[in-house]
């Protein structure tokens, strides 16, 4: 075995054996914080500086992250943080729960997912009915007809490699949002996945980003700094999960569609906070921005989006088959 895979296996080791063979790593600081030199030690990553950023590397994987600031980079995908980076002494740290719920998360799947195969994917176009959501000023196109053809089309792709596959509405009805994730639960849902787009005061907003559950404790990314509901919700018991599973949702949502990547965010909506299992939301674009308008006008980028989103499924499937737990 080479040196630095051994230096790493042991130490996976030796730190799962305290906690138990199925528990994920224990990161505990005096502080509630984790220095970004323990997490290059951890990961067996060098560590430099590359103007604010904090930059962790080995040969598979890059860790960026901003310093002051909660943005960060895994392999080049944007991962908002619950809470900026600061210096803690004499170094630079992050929040235990950032680590914990997110960044360790989305490194080392395999010690926080169920080993299991998921079955049923449950897929939410939002709004519909009445309720037309964002609207392109333009050409009038409503987010609701948008968002029911990206999810028949994941669907589609995710039927072609055997997934069982629900729609929370297949027509231009308006379930609530109390009655979607219900859905979610009466057919057991493995995943659930919110599809919109988006909408902006500002015409120049543009992009693609993934929301999923904000962590027990902190503020969400769409508030950041309001007081606001901090407490735990029932979708808290799968922060590991989510993260894996939105990491993946926004990786390649960005590779499929080409857009900007606004990241994966957190927020306390109705349907993440009450599906029954892990969930996320993405956003496909916005239709209040003159480009990302007429690209959702068209099937060649309605049928880039469901790639991505049937890619990101599919992802969080090998990885759960892959697990250790
Ligand atoms: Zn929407």
């Amino acid at each position: 075995m080479h040196p630095i895979t051994r230096k790493l296996f042991l130490f996976n080791t030796v730190l799962l054996a305290g906690c138990g063979s199925t528990k994920p790593v224990e990161a505990k600081s005096p502080t509630g914080t984790v220095s970004l030199s323990y997490i290059a030690r951890l990961y067996t990553m060098k560590m430099s500086m590359s103007g604010k950023n904090c930059v962790l590397k080995n040969k598979y994987n890059t860790i960026e992250i901003e310093t002051n600031s909660r943005r960060a980079w895994i392999n080049g995908i944007m991962v908002w943080l619950h809470h900026p980076c600061r210096l803690s002494g004499k170094e630079w740290a992050i929040r235990e729960a950032d680590f914990k719920k997110g960044i360790d998360c989305i490194m080392r799947s395999y010690a926080y997912l169920e080993k299991r195969t998921p079955k049923v994917v449950v897929l939410d176009p939002g709004h519909g009915g009445s309720d037309p959501g964002a609207t392109g000023p333009r050409t009038n196109i409503r987010e609701k007809q948008v968002v029911l053809d990206i999810a028949l089309r994941v669907k589609a792709q995710l039927e072609a490699k055997r997934i069982q596959v629900r729609l929370t509405r297949s027509t231009d009805i308006i379930p609530s949002l109390q009655q979607r994730t219900d859905y979610a639960a009466s057919v057991g849902a493995d995943l659930f996945v919110s599809i919109h787009a988006d909408g902006a005061g500002d015409s120049s907003a543009h992009g693609v980003e993934t929301f999923i559950m904000t962590v027990e404790g902190a503020d969400s990314s769409n508030h950041y700094g309001q007081p606001g509901d901090t407490f735990a919700m029932k979708n808290n018991s799968f922060d590991a999960a989510n993260a894996v599973l939105g990491f993946n949702l926004q990786g390649n949502l960005v590779k499929a569609t080409k857009r900007n990547d606004r990241g994966l965010r957190r927020a306390r909506y109705s349907v993440l906070k009450n599906a029954p299992c892990p969930a996320a939301l993405v956003e496909c674009g916005f239709l209040t921005n003159p480009e990302e308008e007429a690209l959702l006008n068209t099937a060649n980028y309605r049928e880039a989006c469901a790639r991505g989103i049937a890619s990101g499924v599919l992802a969080y499937f090998t990885l759960a088959r892959r697990s250790r737990k």
